[in-house]
């Protein structure tokens, strides 16, 4: 019996104002997965993640989540039901500290324990040492880095089923960029599920399970990320090289 899987979006159509911008997009994300949706600027990457996480409506299409419609549930009922999306790094709140931010992450899903709180946090501050140092720190003092790691260790702290990044690397310098890598990648090795957007093929890929290759609305190929990574169409329109 095949696994169902904790996603399956079916012919996702949607649309701002008349202007069809995902034109029937299918995809699918098993249990444990690191899945990543690629493709270049305007290709719809970001408004896929944005409906998934209920803050654009369907034209028309599905969405599943562990074999349940929610199509129609609204944003935080989804938090509830632990599809839960990392803000950018520039969401984090610039005037509280490190904590507080973290703490935020909780209010979508309040821990039952006490004990349960410290565990995801003891978690949380092993995956980044940095963000345990500076705990006290404001956000808005962070390194660009270091915020980026407060969003995710913020969305952290809802336990997601599935966790949605949306471009993680943005704007990062390259020794940062590996390291949010590292840690998205040890982030899933540790049990989360998680969807990637980005576009930087040469990471992603090699740390996915599977990728989707998007383009202006529509995915136009699938396949193992490591399989992707040789693809000479993928190779030269996503990495650089001719
Ligand atoms: P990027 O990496 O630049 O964010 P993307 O792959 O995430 O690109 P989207 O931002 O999802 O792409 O945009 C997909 C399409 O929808 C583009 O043609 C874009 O111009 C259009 N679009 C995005 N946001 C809006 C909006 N608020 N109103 C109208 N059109 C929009």
């Amino acid at each position: 019996v095949p696994e169902t899987p904790l996603l399956e979006v079916r012919d996702m159509v949607v649309n701002y104002g008349r202007i069809e911008a995902l034109h029937g997009i299918s995809l699918s994300v098993s249990p444990g997965e690191l899945v990543t949706l690629l493709g270049a600027n305007g290709a719809g990457k970001t408004t896929t993640m944005r409906a998934l996480s209920g803050l654009l409506p369907l034209t028309s299409g599905t969405i599943l989540f562990e074999g349940t419609d929610i199509t129609m549930m609204k944003a935080h009922d989804r938090v509830v039901a632990g599809l839960i999306q990392a803000p950018e790094g520039r969401g984090v709140f610039p005037g509280m500290t490190v904590l507080e931010n973290l703490d935020m992450g909780c209010y979508g899903r309040p821990f039952e324990e006490k004990a349960e709180y410290q565990q995801t946090l003891d978690w949380i501050f092993e995956l980044f040492p940095r963000l345990a140092e500076r705990r006290k720190q404001v956000g808005g003092t962070l390194s660009g880095g270091e915020q980026q790691m407060l969003a995710i260790g913020r969305a952290l702290m809802a336990r997601p089923k599935l966790l949605l990044l949306d471009e993680p690397s943005m704007g990062l310098a390259p020794m940062v960029i590996q390291q949010i890598f590292r840690i998205i990648s040890e982030i899933n090795s540790r049990g989360t599920t998680v969807l990637l957007v980005e576009q930087n093929a040469q990471q992603a890929l090699t740390r996915s399970d599977r990728a989707y290759i998007m383009e202006t609305g529509e995915i136009t190929k699938t396949g193992a990320g490591s399989a992707l990574l040789t693809d000479p169409a993928v190779m030269s329109a996503y990495l650089g090289v001719d």
